[in-house]
């Protein structure tokens, strides 16, 4: 789970959820008010929770489509998105990629 940096403010499933989804990249502590961030490699980890979520779909290709699909697909859905918060780590910095300062 995402903690604060600077209390050590502990986020519940839910507000990381709805903090994460939003397009805002700051992930406002809802303790102390203080701005963070998600890392760069934590945006990596949750990047590639995405094909798992849609590995039902690949199935489908293989498999006689069906009402199983959709099932799986929901299942793997609600999986990904239990595992979601456990792979956020949050930060006081913003971080950018930088492509020119090698
Ligand atoms: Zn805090």
């Amino acid at each position: 789970m995402p903690t604060c940096e600077n209390y050590n403010h502990k986020r519940g499933w839910k507000q990381t959820i709805k903090k994460t989804t939003t397009l805002d990249p700051a992930l406002t502590c809802p303790y102390c008010g203080e701005k963070q961030y998600q890392t760069q490699k934590s945006k990596t980890k949750c990047a590639l929770l995405t094909p798992v979520i849609l590995l039902p779909l690949l199935l489908n290709l293989f498999f006689e489509p069906g009402i199983h699909v959709l099932i799986s697909l929901a299942v793997f859905f609600l999986l990904a998105m239990s595992l979601f918060p456990f792979l956020v780590e949050i930060s006081n910095k913003e971080e950018y990629i930088n492509f020119f300062d090698r």
